[in-house]
């Protein structure tokens, strides 16, 4: 693993199996498939007399087995980025991530399951729109259905059945959006529940053992999200703060486990500090990072220079994700500065409140033009609801509230939202995305369709 000069020295923990050990309780064979060094007969039975060797009734898979346990194979996980291109104009960058449950291009978008669904699709769905990683999120699924019962049932993967990698939130945006019940301070947040007003304390350290539990694939870690807006000793203590929690996180995080781990860099909208989070969090030695405390209402200039203050600050050769983004041309202007990584909530709950993006902009089915329109929601979309609906039957679904409408607009939405970072891949391959930028940008500003 590649990790910065600076980076703390980590404890060695207590109880901590070895790393062979945690891949003989990993679940998932088609991750063992593609681990590096990984043998081709992954799928026949093997089990375990002691940490570091297994066997199989297999002659052959005996000497793989030798091959899957190199260390460097293990550690060869924590370096999880490739660069493919880089645009010659400007940040963009296509890149590959890889994670223990298969690897995925980025930019990305990550469609958003907050609560182990992503609301009105299953993962066949999400598989036939070319999902690759989905999000859900640790606060949620700690307080329902609590991650005991999930670990107890297989981990997150088997519980919502999807195989693909996950990354989980580590809830610190829910919790401090709840501020009249949140108290802050050094250990971690207390909070009530949003479910029953139980009382809970979370700490960075909690965040990793729940997630931990979960078994996502990437794992945040708890930073102090800042309200917008926020002046600068509050942005300072805040950013300070949660260097000191990415610290703790990264201290109790099993580098040899199958679970990557990401530190979220803050600093409020002030240039200096969000550069300097953005250095001490990429010091810390994460295999990726996030820009956190975005898109909370600011005006979009001024998160675009948060964007790019984070970026100078963060190591170039990890990934970067941006939390919370956006609208379609919030990403483009993401991928434009260097960003790799998107999730956002906005095309599965505009779809469910009637807004179909498309590339000429938004279309909202309730309009009453649309009652008698034997049209595609888009024309020229290629997803499943525009090949075989009409706007007039949709707006129809709509206004009846039928549960199909969500699923038929999710997909059309989530397609969007694919092909949209799809398209810019392509463009970054050819070295023409800022060509991509402006006529997408031209197409879409022109409104509703
Ligand atoms: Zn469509």
């Amino acid at each position: 693993m590649t990790r910065a000069e600076n980076a703390p020295r980590k404890n060695v923990r207590k109880g901590n199996a070895p790393a062979d050990e945690k891949f003989v309780r990993a679940e998932c064979p088609r991750t063992v498939a593609e681990a590096p060094g990984f043998c081709l007969f992954f799928f026949f039975p093997r089990f375990s007399f002691f940490p570091g060797f297994r066997f199989s009734p297999f002659p052959f898979s005996q000497f793989f087995v030798f091959i899957r346990f190199d260390p460097e194979s293990v550690n060869a996980l924590k370096d999880i980025f490739t660069i493919l291109a880089k645009d010659p104009r400007c940040e963009g960058r296509l890149g590959r991530v890889r994670t223990f449950r298969g690897e995925f291009d980025t930019p990305m978008f990550m469609p958003v399951g907050t609560k182990a669904s992503v609301k009105a699709l299953d993962p066949f769905d999400l598989k036939n729109l070319g999902a690759k990683i989905i999000l859900s999120n640790t606060y949620h699924l700690m307080l329902r259905p609590g991650e005991e019962l999930v670990r107890d049932l297989g981990g997150l993967h088997r519980f919502m059945g999807w195989d693909d990698p996950i990354l989980t939130d580590s809830g610190g945006f829910q919790i401090f959006s709840l501020k009249d019940s949140t108290k802050i301070g050094e250990e971690g947040a207390t909070f009530r529940s949003c479910y029953d007003g139980t009382s809970f304390s979370f700490s960075p350290e909690r965040a990793i053992e729940v997630q931990n539990a979960l078994g996502s694939d990437i794992m945040m870690c708890l930073d102090e999200c800042l309200a917008y807006p926020a002046g600068r000793s509050e942005a300072e203590a805040s950013a300070e703060r949660t260097l000191r929690w990415a610290e703790r996180s990264y201290e109790v995080w099993d580098e040899n486990g199958p679970q990557i781990l990401f530190g979220i860099a803050q600093g409020g909208f002030h240039h200096d500090l969000r550069e300097k989070s953005a250095r001490d969090i990429g010091s810390v030695g994460f295999p990726g990072h996030a820009a956190g405390g975005l898109a909370l209402g600011e005006p979009k200039e001024m998160m675009l220079e948060a964007i790019e203050a984070s970026f100078e600050g963060l190591p170039p050769d990890k990934p970067r994700y941006l939390m919370g983004l956006g609208t379609p041309l919030d990403i483009l202007d993401g991928i434009r500065l260097g960003a790799d990584m998107f999730d956002c909530v906005l095309p599965t709950r505009n779809a469910r409140n009637g807004q179909f993006f498309t590339r000429r902009g938004k279309l909202n089915i309730a309009n009453a033009r649309h009652g008698t329109a034997d049209l595609p929601p888009e024309e020229g979309c290629g997803c499943h609801t525009c090949r075989n609906f009409s706007r007039a039957y949709l707006r129809h679904l709509f206004r009846q509230r039928e549960p199909l409408f969500m699923r038929l607009a999710t997909i059309h939405n989530l397609h969007f939202y694919l092909t949209l970072v799809e398209n810019a891949r392509t463009a970054l391959q050819n070295g023409d995305f800022l060509c991509y930028y402006s006529e997408f940008g031209d197409a879409y500003g022109r409104g509703e369709t």
